[in-house]
């Protein structure tokens, strides 16, 4: 697959905002929040999208649920968050390695645009 910007933070060619890192996940805020509080939780595994994940990754996709679970608390979200993972075009995905947005610190709208 082709290298990402999150793959450069992975392997800390590019500078970010790192709340937690393990064996398998890295978790920075993101470069332009969309909420007081915005992490963005990504495998270190190059999953380019969750519709590209594979039966072997389910205990990953499970780890980085309970990472987001962790972190959001945390960062102090006792009043709730929301967690996003956009997937492909129509789904408004712009960096091609799976990541988990962690939303939180205001009162949010739904449905989404
Ligand atoms: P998505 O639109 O779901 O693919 O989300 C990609 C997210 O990555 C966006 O919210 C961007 O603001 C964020 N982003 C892009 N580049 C960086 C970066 N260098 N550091 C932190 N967040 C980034």
């Amino acid at each position: 697959m082709t290298d990402t910007i999150f793959g450069k933070i992975i392997r800390r060619e590019i500078p970010a905002d790192i709340v937690h890192e393990d064996e398998h996940c890295l978790a920075f805020r993101d470069i332009a929040p969309q909420a007081p509080t915005h992490i963005l939780v990504i495998p270190k595994k190059p999953i380019p999208r969750l519709s590209e994940s594979g039966s072997e990754d389910h205990a990953l996709l499970g780890h980085l649920l309970c990472m987001v679970k962790k972190i959001a608390a945390e960062a102090g979200l006792s009043n709730g968050y929301r967690v996003v993972i956009n997937n492909g075009e129509d789904g408004g995905q712009t960096v091609d390695h799976l990541h988990l947005h962690i939303l939180g610190g205001r009162s949010l709208q739904w449905p989404p645009g």
